[in-house]
């Protein structure tokens, strides 16, 4: 509920008096709290007086804390790049709690003082950490270490997601995923091709490809995620299989060498959704296509929500 709602935020999505202008001409956007400037997304979560007493009830300055903030993807950002994960996650839970209280003005019932929603923002928290740390991992799998969700690499690292994808009759797709320790995309790129390779085969030429855009970029530190155990299990091993697959593993290998530091991590499908979305990109072209500094629309809610999921 959190993660949609900071997601739709980012995206500039929420339905706020200036976004719902845009769609119906005869709405108010003035602000529901305070009655005189047009309601922004910022302005509801940041700028209006009204919001900012709440922020204080919170123990937190706005002003001197965020300063001037243009978007909401940027305090977002800002918000998870400068304080640790339990002074995101709260700063994450009082939008919302100031978000819904909001949407309570506006349907005409009575708002909360600011401590009250302070307060129910602190409660929420709890009860969701609770709740996660009750989650029971799942069975069957012997995969010490691996994680489910997308994890952002360390400051001077960049992560290289891939995977594969088949198309039935049509040929194969490849995709890829380059991001920073802030999550923000640095290369994504999908490559379709005619031939029908066995999947394993697929997971490793978009593991090279992944490595060669890396190499391309000029990065020195590079982590390698696929969610094919397979794949990660040979390159972890470094027993090459004598075999077609065995020649694809050597030139990932060899990819892996040009960096001063590459290591190689199986993560779920789940943390994966990126690299899988790019492999099945609109299946158009032969060519490679690469994005720079940017991602396809379609990718860029999966980004937004990796992100969201690196908060708690
Ligand atoms: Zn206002």
């Amino acid at each position: 509920m959190v993660r949609s709602f900071l997601w739709r935020a980012c995206r500039g999505a929420l339905p706020s008096g200036a976004n719902l202008l845009r769609r119906v001409e005869s709405i108010d956007p003035t602000c529901c709290r305070c009655k005189v400037m047009v309601e922004t997304d910022i302005h509801a979560l940041f700028e209006c007086p009204l919001v900012q007493r709440i922020w204080e009830s919170a123990g937190i300055d706005v002003d001197v804390e965020w300063g001037h903030i243009t978007s909401m993807e940027e305090w977002t950002r800002m918000a998870i790049s400068h304080g640790d994960a339990s002074t995101s996650s709260r700063w994450a839970m009082i939008n919302w709690s100031i978000w819904n209280d909001r949407n309570d003005i506006f349907h005409g019932r009575e708002g909360n003082a600011p401590i009250t929603i302070v307060e129910c923002a602190d409660r929420y928290r709890v009860n969701y950490l609770q709740a996660s740390s009750q989650e029971i991992p799942p069975s069957g799998t012997n995969l010490v270490g691996c994680h489910q969700n997308w994890k952002a690499p360390p400051i001077g690292s960049w992560k290289v997601n891939v995977d594969a994808a088949m198309f039935e009759g049509v040929g194969s797709g490849m995709g890829v995923v380059i991001r920073d320790h802030e999550g923000s995309v640095v290369r994504a790129a999908v490559q379709h091709v005619r031939q029908r390779w066995n999947v394993d085969v697929i997971e490793a030429k978009a593991a090279a490809l992944g490595l060669s855009l890396a190499y391309q970029m000029g990065v020195q530190s590079v982590i390698l995620e696929s969610d094919s155990l397979q794949i990660i299990s040979i390159l972890k091993s470094g027993k090459v299989p004598l075999s077609y697959l065995g020649n694809v593993i050597t030139e990932i290998v060899e990819w892996g060498s040009k960096f001063n530091c590459i290591s190689y991590s199986y993560v779920r499908r789940s943390g994966n959704e990126a690299a899988h979305g790019m492999a099945h990109y609109m299946p158009i072209s032969f060519l490679t296509r690469v994005w720079v500094d940017m991602c396809p629309d379609a990718i860029a809610d999966i980004v937004s929500s990796d992100l969201m999921s690196d908060f708690f």
